[in-house]
Order: structure tokens, then C-alpha cells, then sequence
């Protein structure tokens, strides 16, 4: 579960560094934004990528392998009835994000005009 989320839609602004979150919680941007740049940990197309923070009610499980967090790119976030939904990457070299490939979750469109 996240509360609403912006979508990103500016690769420019991702934050690359290392050992940080690569997006502000609230917000989170189609894995194509990234894939079509270079391969990026992992990441797949047809995948929604997160920053950790911006979930809630997620369990970790799994093999959380990594140097400093995990990075071994296995299932490691599962909801609250143990269901996969999510790969975090959160090791030292790298951006921390979580993938959550659009056949594990669902989008909701809300309307904003604020
Ligand atoms: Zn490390």
C-alpha cells in the first residue's frame, strides 16, 4: 500500500547517488523512464519504482542479500497476506528504490487539483 503518489516523469529528476533514495517519498516514476536510459539494477520495463518510505503495511522477507542492504535482486517485500509484490535495492552502491513489477500492484488514478 502507498498513499497517492506523483509521477515522475523527468529523468533529470531521479537522484543518482549512491547510498540515498533515487526520489522523494510521495513520489515515483514508470521503470521506463530509467530502462530505456541503460540497464539499471535490475529494474524491468513495465515496473513501478519506489522509494521505500513511500509504502506502508510491507513485510520484509526473503533472501535481503547485500554488502550494506539489500541488493541481490530477489523478492524481498511481500504484503500483508505474504503475497510478492516488490524488489527493494537499498545496498551501499547504489540509489535505494523498491521495483514493483505492474503485475504485482495496482495503480488507482486519483484526481488532484490542488
Ligand atoms: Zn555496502
Amino acid at each position: 500500500m502507498s498513499g497517492p503518489l506523483q509521477e515522475l516523469t523527468d529523468y533529470d529528476a531521479l537522484r543518482m547517488e549512491y547510498d540515498g533514495p533515487l526520489m522523494a517519498v510521495g513520489s515515483y516514476c514508470r521503470s521506463e523512464l530509467i530502462v530505456t536510459e541503460e540497464l539499471f539494477y535490475g529494474a524491468q520495463d513495465n515496473e513501478i519504482l519506489v522509494y521505500r518510505d513511500s509504502l506502508t503495511d510491507v513485510i520484509e522477507g526473503g533472501p535481503r542479500v547485500g554488502c550494506c542492504g539489500p541488493g541481490d535482486r530477489k523478492w524481498n517485500l511481500f504484503c500483508q497476506e505474504k503475497h510478492r509484490i516488490g524488489i527493494e535495492m537499498a545496498d551501499c552502491y547504489m540509489p535505494h528504490f523498491v521495483r514493483l513489477p505492474l503485475t504485482h500492484v495496482k495503480l488507482i488514478k486519483v484526481n488532484c487539483d490542488a
